[in-house]
Formats: structure tokens, sequence, C-alpha cells
């Protein structure tokens, strides 16, 4: 069997980036137009998040227009395109139109994993998928994310994790099981001078949270 090669040995890194949605890629990109040397670690086996299995509907509701007075992959289309990731190079600029069929003006979630994958493709960018972070701490020089592959020490840490937390709402018979999710797009950074913002303890260790609405913990 063909041993495949994963990119970013748990090591040190100026910048580490948790998650493979389209946070976590549409920030990899932008570091890496910076020139700014980071790792990207995902507990995912491909590149898309939370749209390779939602919303259960299948739908998305965020637009992406066919027509419009724009061509597409100008800076002025952008305003009919809610759903393609940003590039500089015009092969890789508005994927999502390319890859919808054109029944809805709202692509179906199958169309936003591919236009996900699509731009991870296009634009080589590696992540280290299978690895799931477990912790964070301080140690002198920075952050450490102990994950599963290991230990990551960074000056700042990325959290592109989109939804942590179920949010019930305050109805009393409500059930837990069909609890909406807080919006999500919540890429959290941690930088070595400040606290990491989800950790509310002083010094000590953070975790992530165990959630078991979370959409991309494993086994729900
Ligand atoms: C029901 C629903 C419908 C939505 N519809 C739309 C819509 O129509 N249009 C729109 O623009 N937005 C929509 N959103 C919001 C959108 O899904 C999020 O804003 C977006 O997915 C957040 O991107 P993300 O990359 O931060 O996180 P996600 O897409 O959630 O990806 C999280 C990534 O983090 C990884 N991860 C999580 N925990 C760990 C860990 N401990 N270790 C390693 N990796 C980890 C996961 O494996 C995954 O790769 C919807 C959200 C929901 C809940």
């Amino acid at each position: 069997m063909a041993v495949v090669e994963q990119p970013f040995p748990p090591g040190e890194y100026d910048v580490v980036v948790v998650g493979s949605g389209p946070g976590g890629l549409q920030t990899s990109y932008d570091l890496r137009a910076l020139g700014v040397r980071h790792a990207v670690i995902s507990a995912d086996e491909a590149p898309g998040g939370m749209f390779q299995r939602f919303p259960v509907f299948e739908r998305l509701i965020t637009w992406t227009k066919q027509d419009s007075p724009f061509e597409h992959g100008t800076r002025e289309y952008e305003w009919y395109d809610h759903n393609s990731l940003l590039a500089e190079e015009p092969e890789s600029r508005a994927l999502m139109p390319q890859l919808m069929d054109r029944t809805y003006d709202v692509p179906s979630r199958q169309e936003m994993e591919a236009g996900l994958a699509a731009f991870a493709q296009r634009t080589g960018l590696e992540i280290r998928y299978g690895c799931r972070w477990e912790a964070t701490r301080r140690d002198d020089d920075g952050l450490v994310l102990e994950t599963s592959d290991g230990e990551y020490r960074c000056r700042t840490a990325v959290f592109a994790i989109g939804v942590t937390e179920p949010w019930k709402a305050p109805i009393p018979g409500g059930s837990s099981s069909s609890a909406s999710a807080t919006p999500a797009s919540r890429s959290r950074a941690a930088s070595s001078r400040g606290r990491p913002r989800s950790c509310s303890r002083p010094r000590g260790r953070c975790r992530p949270h165990a959630s078991a609405a979370h959409p991309s913990a494993p086994g729900t």
C-alpha cells in the first residue's frame, strides 16, 4: 500500500492554522501570499470543513449568480458571488459559478464542497489531515498546540474550527438533539502576546470544547 507523505510534521512554525474549512483554506492562502511560514492541520481527511456534511437540507443560502454585469473573476463580480474563496491568480478565482448547474442561484452542499476542494487543489494548498488539536498551553517562546500527531510550537495560532458549541433555543420543551448551531465563521487568533481568546484559564492548558453537536467531531 502506498504511504502518503503528510506535510507539516510536528515542530516549530511561525503560525499554526487549525481547520481545513473555508476559514482555514483562505487563511493559509493569504499567509502564504504574505510569506508567513505556517502549518495547517485538520482533523478531517479532505478539504471543505462543515460543507462536507452540512447543511442537512443540502443547499446554501448565500448566492453565486451566474449572470452579472461584471466579468467572473473581477473584484466587482464578488458582490454576485458570495461563495468562492479569493485568490490572486485568475485561474483560481470565481470557482463556484464554474461548478454549479443553473438550477438555483445558491449552491448545493455538494457544489460548495467541490468548490472548496477545487480551491485547495488549484492553489496547491498543503494540509496535514487526520491531525486533531487536543490542547494548547504556553511556554516561554509562545504557544504549544498538543495534537494527535505531536506538539506544534508557534507564536500565533489560528483556530478556524467553525461551530464549536451547540446553541439551544430558550424555549421550554426544546430538545437538544434538534438544537441549531451558533453562527460559525469563528476563526480565532491566539497570539503569544495575549491569552488565547477561547481560554478562560490564566496560564494553564486550554482544550477544544468537546461537543456532541460539533459538526466536525468524529462519530457525530
Ligand atoms: C446549518 C448551517 C448552514 C450554513 N449555511 C451557510 C451558507 O449558506 N453560506 C455561508 O457562507 N455560510 C453558511 N454557514 C456558515 C459556514 O458553514 C461557516 O461560516 C463556515 O463553514 C466556517 O468555516 P470554518 O473554516 O471556520 O469552519 P468549518 O467549515 O466548520 O471547518 C472546521 C474545520 O476545523 C477542523 N477542526 C475542528 N476541530 C478540530 C480539532 N480539534 N483539531 C483539528 N481540526 C479541527 C474540522 O476538521 C474542519 O476542517 C452555515 C452554517 C450552518 C451551521
